[in-house]
């Protein structure tokens, strides 16, 4: 039996039960992975709330972890016991061991520990997908990302500044106003106080922003679109506020010829390829030195329910790493 977080209905943070669950050994193509950190991810709030909705109830939470190789498989090859592995996963993280297809497991380089795996895996692999893939930040480009300082607001402020572009962040508080500043970001806007789109139009001259990276969804999304110069990009990753609601495509137009897109990590690292090279990129900026992790909050995988309600509250910064 292993310490697991299972969810058997829908709901807050209550409904994340610590409970002990049986293990079967890893089936073809899969290792069994002692794990050793376990990162938080906005998207964990989905999943427990139904906004996403899992395969099965009762599901065990969580969607990215690392730690180490302690069975193999039938056909695993590449991988051997005793190797540090970090990987995205939907769901099944939240436990103190799982099993893990290796098509999804990446091995750790030296310099990666565990802990900076789980705080990576997800929230860094998404911060190369939105600066190299989804549009390609380059110097001299303006972007705003919304929710700064958040989880993977500090790792792509820090990585967008790397590359050379002028950083606008938004955040709801003057404390993370001053993390995101630490971390890259060129001009911060308090948006629960002030008119974002009209900051960014003072803070540009008017010429705006070449891309715009909104997490935030419901309540930014209008204004997101306001920040774009013509033929800017608006990548809508995400739904803390809530999910975007309709919109007509024809305002796009006269907005200035807008791309939107709605994109995921799953099919950002879909072919191995790409997950590889994705990983790669991510595990290169960290080791340079270049984009560092701020694990801010630290607790028990026991205690997932108070964390939980912390990540919706607003409460947190950096990356969450829970502990078996
Ligand atoms: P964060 O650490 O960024 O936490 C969410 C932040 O959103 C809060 O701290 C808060 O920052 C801001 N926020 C604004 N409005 C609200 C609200 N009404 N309720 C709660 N929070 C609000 O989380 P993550 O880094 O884990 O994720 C950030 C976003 O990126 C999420 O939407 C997530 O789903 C998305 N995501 C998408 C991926 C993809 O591939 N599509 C992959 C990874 C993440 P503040 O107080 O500064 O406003």
């Amino acid at each position: 039996m292993v310490a697991a977080v299972r969810v058997h209905e829908y709901g807050g943070p209550e409904v994340l039960k610590v409970e002990d669950v049986t293990l079967p050994p890893p089936g073809p193509g899969e290792v069994r992975v002692r794990q050793t950190a376990i990162g938080v991810n906005y998207i964990d709030t989905y999943f427990r709330s139904g906004l996403y909705k899992a395969p099965s109830l009762p599901f065990i939470s969580g969607n990215e972890a690392a730690g180490e190789i302690t069975a193999l498989g039938e056909g695993v090859t590449g991988f051997a016991l005793g190797d540090r592995v970090g990987y995205v996963a939907t769901l099944g993280c939240y436990a103190a061991e799982r099993n893990v297809p290796v098509a999804i497991a990446v091995k750790l380089p030296d310099g990666v520990s565990d802990e900076i795996a789980a705080a990576i895996m997800l929230k860094g692999m998404t911060t190369q997908y939105l600066l190299r893939r989804t549009y390609r930040v380059k110097p001299g480009d303006t972007i705003l990302m919304h929710a700064a300082a958040g989880g993977v607001g500090l790792l792509l402020c820090q990585w967008a500044k790397h590359l050379g572009a002028t950083v606008i962040g938004t955040v709801g508080s003057e404390d993370k106003a001053e993390l995101a500043r630490q971390n890259g970001c060129d001009h911060v806007i308090l948006y629960r106080q002030e008119n974002f789109a009209e900051r960014v139009k003072e803070i540009t001259g008017g010429k705006l922003c070449e891309v715009v990276y909104d997490g935030v969804g419901k309540t930014t999304f209008m204004g997101s679109l306001d920040c774009l110069a013509p033929l800017g990009v608006l990548a809508s990753f995400g739904s803390a506020s809530g999910p975007v609601e309709d919109f007509s495509i024809g305002i796009l137009a006269p907005k200035g010829s807008l791309y939107v897109t709605r994109p995921t990590l799953g099919t950002h690292t879909s072919r191995r390829d790409w997950l590889d090279e994705i990983s790669a990129d991510l595990f290169e900026v960290v080791a340079s030195g270049a984009v560092k992790i701020s694990i801010n909050h630290r607790a028990k995988l026991s205690d997932a329910a108070d964390v939980h309600r912390m990540l919706e509250g607003r409460g947190t910064t950096g990356a969450i790493i829970l502990t078996p």
